[in-house]
């Protein structure tokens, strides 16, 4: 980044959001950002987030995978991923009783959001009444819903819309020209039908991506072009550090720099002001005070529990001992 200071500062804060929030990022604004000295990146974009939010304030969400590995799709990263020899064992869907079982649990220890995961290319119709079933059970317990089926048609997200889910997630994961080079069943417009769909409906959209799977600023800037510049910015923005895992094709691949990481929260920060920027995948891997920097660059959201999806997760006990020494509260609180 030894260039940044020879970058002139992008537009300013004031001239960018007067008129409401912008949707016609260009990718040379956005690298702009991303070369900003660390410093003033940070600073700006914790200008932003104070102007939307309470900086001390940090979203709990709980993720359960309600149906496990043994996926048709090929995401070079995913260890659920049916094509990967890993150690992740296909399993059924679970029952709905066992996943409001969780929430209740979830909610005890905190969250407020509960997320449920299933590895599908699309869900089958005999999987959408469990689903349904689990949307309302969640939701009698006075918690947010989020469910990630994979794609959806038209019917299936009127379902969805009926149960009463507050969100779908569903990642962009990359640019999309570097998306090819790491899902090759699916395309990037596909992704962005479905995320239509779910907006149409009225269905909060949960979008973000993964860094740290070799991809180059440009396309960093470019995913979060994409996100930024959908008609709405996304309720949730999650931010996901790639977790290496064994047997899948990104296994092996260089680490990222962790400044690089904590620039790519605060650029999400800055061009969706209002959105719930989650620190999610890899946080196991971040220490304290990477996640502290986190926090400060905007994010405000971490998934919380000892699991996600199928990658360890930091202990629930050791994130509030962050938070207590950060002065964190967590929303809801
Ligand atoms: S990321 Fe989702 S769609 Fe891709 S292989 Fe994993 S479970 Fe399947």
């Amino acid at each position: 980044m030894s260039e940044a200071s020879e970058i002139s500062p992008p537009v300013s804060y004031e001239s960018a959001y007067a008129d409401g929030f912008r949707h016609n990022w260009t990718k040379r604004e956005i690298l702009e950002y991303f070369n900003m000295p660390f410093m003033d990146l940070l600073f700006e974009a914790q200008t932003v987030h104070r102007t939307h939010f309470d900086p001390n304030r940090v979203q709990l969400s709980q993720l359960c995978s309600i149906k496990t590995g043994g996926c048709p799709e090929d995401c070079k990263y995913c260890p659920q991923s049916a094509r990967y020899q890993t150690e992740v064992d296909a399993s059924k869907l679970m029952a709905v009783q066992e996943v409001i079982e969780k929430a209740k649990k979830a909610k005890e220890a905190g969250a407020t959001r509960y997320c449920m995961g299933a590895a599908w290319r699309s869900p089958k119709g005999r999987d959408m009444d469990a689903v349904v079933a689990m949307i309302e059970g969640v939701k009698d317990l006075g918690m947010e819903t989020c469910v990630t089926l994979g794609m959806l048609n038209e019917e299936q997200v009127g379902r969805l819309k009926q149960a009463g889910l507050d969100y779908y997630n569903h990642n962009v994961d990359s640019s999309p020209e570097y998306y090819k080079e790491i899902i090759t069943t699916r395309s990037y417009e596909d992704r962005l039908e479905t995320l239509e769909r779910v907006r149409g409906a009225g269905i909060n959209v949960c979008s973000g991506g993964i860094v740290g799977m070799g991809e180059s600023l440009e396309d960093r800037a470019g995913m979060l072009q994409t996100l930024a510049n959908l008609p709405q910015h996304p309720g949730s923005v999650p931010i996901n550090m790639l977790v290496q895992v064994e047997g899948t094709p990104l296994f092996g691949e260089g680490k990222m720099d962790p400044f690089d990481f904590v620039r790519t929260i605060a650029v999400a920060r800055i061009l969706m002001p209002a959105s719930y920027v989650r620190l999610s995948a890899g946080r196991e891997e971040m220490n304290d005070e990477m996640q502290a920097l986190c926090f400060m660059a905007g994010a405000n959201s971490i998934f919380y529990g000892e699991k996600l999806l199928t990658t360890p997760n930091p202990i629930q006990n050791r994130d509030m001992e962050l938070f207590e020494r950060l002065g964190i509260t967590p929303e809801g609180k």
